[in-house]
């Protein structure tokens, strides 16, 4: 096995059990591993660190399998316990939901690997060297350990190209996807084109969400007596529309700049048996959008605002938190008294306090005195790994407006 060896002092995160190794941290690799190769890794006195897969092309040059050398990480067992394990973790959420994450990389001990499950359908995302060099053993531990009909593989995702791998979607293993998979979250239906939807077809990692829009259109039913007019940002084949129709909205308005999405959204929305008249479905961009709202002094009981990531990496920070301010400032001038923003960010790159602090920004812009009633996060099936805190990027806040 070839040995990499690190630079003085960059042993210290491993010793904490982080998973990864930079680029810059190595100061020496024993040989050419090829790409998913696993290798060893050394301090600088040659002390045992672990073992992870070697990735030439990545700036996270190793990704750590385990934290002892003495374990047979080739071995195809290793990767089938975990992956069992990975599994078993999410089994509780079936009385939910067919709609779940079952492996969230490195959190499952799996580096780079996300497998969703639809209805027994699994999509995966290979997004790292390691687990792409084992994809044929993992295809068929997940198939057997989840009881799969097939796995469908959507790894076309930008971060492949950063780790020098090549765009690949298609059947992995068992049989073909039906061209929609029919999932039942929280009550409601949703048809998901793991073919062409967004990540592998569905935000699964928003359910937690959309299960408060739902309670909140359930309880302002009861406390009013009438249903919530609510608007819907970035509504994508329509998650949270849905979940507050089912709730008992009166009126949702949905918003996104896709009309493929739009066209899932309604045909969701149909599928739930949804009146059509209460719901309106608008193709615009959300930023002109919501100042001709408030233009045409429209009001509402709730606003979501759920955009995609603004911020892909450190270096756009400063532009996203702009974007996120506009939005949020505008969302917050169409709520009435005691209405609701439920507003999200999926970039990791602004962390909770950042965008804790642009909403506040945006609140006092408004003129508005506001309590964040909940703080949202992704799913139970999205863990946090408490030593990896880079895989915490979802975060969500519930806005009471006070006056
Ligand atoms: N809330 C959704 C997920 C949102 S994904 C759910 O729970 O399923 C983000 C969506 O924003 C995508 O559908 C994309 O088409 C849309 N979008 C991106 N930029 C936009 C813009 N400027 N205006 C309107 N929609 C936009």
């Amino acid at each position: 096995m070839i040995d990499v060896v690190l630079k003085k002092g960059k042993e210290r995160s491993l010793l904490r059990r982080h998973p990864w190794v930079y680029d810059t941290a190595v100061q020496r690799v024993g040989g050419a591993p090829a790409s998913g190769e696993t290798v060893r890794v050394l301090a600088f006195d040659g002390r045992p660190l672990g073992l992870g897969a070697f990735s030439p092309a990545s700036s996270i040059r190793v990704r750590m399998w385990c934290f002892d050398c003495s374990v047979d990480v080739d071995d195809p067992l290793f990767l089938r316990r975990r992956i069992e394990a990975a599994v078993e973790a999410r089994e509780a959420l079936l009385t939910r939901t067919n709609a779940r994450r079952l492996v969230f990389g490195e959190a499952d001990g799996l580096p780079g690997l996300v497998v969703d499950d639809y209805d027994g359908w699994l999509v995966t995302q290979f997004q790292a060297a390691g687990v792409e060099r084992r994809r044929d053993e993992i295809a068929a531990a997940l198939m057997q350990a989840a009881g799969a009909r097939g796995v469908f593989d959507r790894s076309d995702a930008a971060t492949r190209t950063r780790e020098g791998l090549q765009t690949r979607v298609g059947v992995l293993a068992g049989d073909e996807p039906p061209q929609l998979i029919d999932i039942v979250e929280d009550g409601v239906r949703y048809g998901v084109d793991v073919r062409r939807g967004h990540k592998t077809g569905f935000y699964i990692d928003q359910r937690e969400s959309r299960l408060a829009a739902q309670r909140i259109a359930a309880d302002f039913l009861e406390r009013t007596g009438r249903g919530l007019r609510a608007l819907n940002c970035f509504c994508y084949t329509g998650g949270f529309s849905l979940a507050l129709m089912k709730g008992g909205a009166q009126e949702v308005v949905s918003v996104d700049s896709s009309a493929e999405a739009l066209a899932r959204a309604r045909a969701n929305a149909a599928m739930n048996g949804f009146d059509d008249e209460r719901m309106r479905w608008v193709e615009d961009d959300v930023f002109g959008f919501l100042r001709r709202m408030r233009d045409a002094g429209e009001s509402f009981d709730l606003v979501v605002l759920d955009p995609p990531k603004f911020a892909s990496s450190h270096y756009h920070v400063e532009r996203a938190a702009r974007a996120y301010k506009d939005i949020n400032l505008n969302g917050l001038r169409l709520l009435r008294l005691g209405g609701r923003l439920l507003t999200f960010s999926c970039s990791g790159a602004i962390d909770v306090d950042l965008f804790q602090k642009i909403v506040a920004g945006a609140v006092f812009d408004a003129g508005r005195t506001a309590w964040a009633v909940e703080r949202f996060g992704a799913g139970s099936d999205h863990p946090l790994l408490m030593t990896c805190p880079e895989g915490e990027y979802l975060k969500g806040l519930d806005l009471l407006m006070r006056d």
